[in-house]
């Protein structure tokens, strides 16, 4: 674990109640994932993310009114009109199917990869996928896209940003020259975690993979455009940040690339929120535990190596290695996530057993 790791955890920790006040959303919701993680220091405060208005659901109740007090049916829960990716980010319902296939569209969103080395990451997403599920749950990628930034750094001459940086024996402030990353610094600045509605737009809308999106039971992106966390899930739309600027606004900032691996580690992770499930091992990273308490939950925690867990070693994943669902969360996709997949049956997931 490298030293900035451990600085930048232990400062999280430190900063967790600003964290909660700032970008993270209070609770959080199966709807709504944000991964803060551990990579990123808060730069400055930012507005906290619009809430998504939860459409009402259609809902049917019996013709009669019952004159004396009777037995009520329950309630029929059935799908709205046009309730599919075309319309929404957020489906309240899968379309029905005959086979356990997760449909995906997968978007590298930006100017880091080129389509081939795009294609790499789908197919070692859709390979883990299928072990991350022991084959249970298939991933099927409708559409590969890479779609250019909509807001282009080209495009906005004005715009300056100043970065921190050491010379010997003081720091100073210089500005960023680097035109790729002062891109990716803007976004941090202007869209931050909006630039998921930006990337749905744009996607949605384009000549080619638009007509697609009625089949989408999610979509996937990488970009770099910079949201300051590791990725979240916004509804049915998982993103990740590829390349990462690590703290830019701070001394020793810088531009990480990230492995294959650990891009579709957290692909994993967030398409797990995009299937509905929320973090295992929530109960070691309560409010008020310290690092040294969340270490000593983890070691003992059933399900700490499960990809949706805080607790599991990123810095292990490689070409060799990585996480996939545990028994706890494959008993909720076997029982829950699946059959509702085969009946059109609704998406979020209600009364599931925590994967402590
Ligand atoms: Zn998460």
């Amino acid at each position: 674990m490298s030293k900035f790791f451990i600085i930048t955890l232990s400062l999280l920790f430190a900063l967790s109640s600003l964290a909660q006040t700032t970008s993270a959303p209070k609770k959080r919701s199966s709807i709504f994932q944000f991964d803060k993680d551990i990579s990123k220091i808060f730069t400055k405060k930012k507005k906290a993310p619009k809430k998504t208005k939860s459409k009402k659901i259609a809902q049917t109740t019996p013709a009669s009114t019952p004159k004396k007090e009777v037995a009520v049916p329950p309630k029929v829960v059935i799908a709205p009109l046009n309730d599919n990716m075309a319309v929404s980010s957020m489906p309240k319902f899968y379309k029905k199917r005959s086979q356990a296939i997760f449909n995906i569209g997968l978007i590298y969103y930006g100017d880091l990869y080129t389509d081939e080395n795009f294609s790499k990451v789908q197919d070692l997403l859709e390979k883990r996928f299928e072990l991350a599920t022991n084959g249970e749950l298939k991933l099927n990628v409708i559409f590969r896209a890479i779609l250019p930034f909509k807001n282009q750094i080209k495009d906005l001459p004005d715009y300056k940003f100043e970065q921190i940086v050491q010379k010997e024996p003081v720091l100073i402030t210089e500005p960023v020259t680097d035109m790729d990353k002062l891109q990716r610094i803007w976004y941090a600045e202007n869209k931050g975690m909006s630039v998921v509605n930006e990337v749905y737009q744009e996607a949605k809308t384009h000549n080619l993979y638009g007509k697609d999106f009625s089949k989408l039971d999610a979509l996937a992106v990488v970009t770099g455009a910079q949201f300051e966390g590791l990725g979240f899930a916004s509804g049915r739309v998982a993103i990740t940040e590829n390349p990462m600027e690590i703290a830019y606004g701070h001394k020793y900032g810088r531009t990480e690339i990230q492995s294959d691996a650990k891009v579709v580690d957290e692909l994993l992770h967030e398409l797990g929120h995009s299937l509905s499930l929320g973090h295992a091992t929530e109960q070691c990273f309560a409010n008020g535990i310290d690092y040294k308490e969340t270490q000593a939950c983890c070691a003992l925690a059933e399900n700490k190596n499960d990809v949706l867990s805080y607790c599991r070693q990123r810095d292990m994943v490689n070409e060799n290695f990585f996480y996939g669902f545990e028994a706890c969360n494959m008993k909720t996709i076997r029982e829950k996530i699946i059959p509702a997949m085969l009946k059109g049956g609704e998406w979020e997931l209600k009364d599931v057993a925590k994967c402590e």
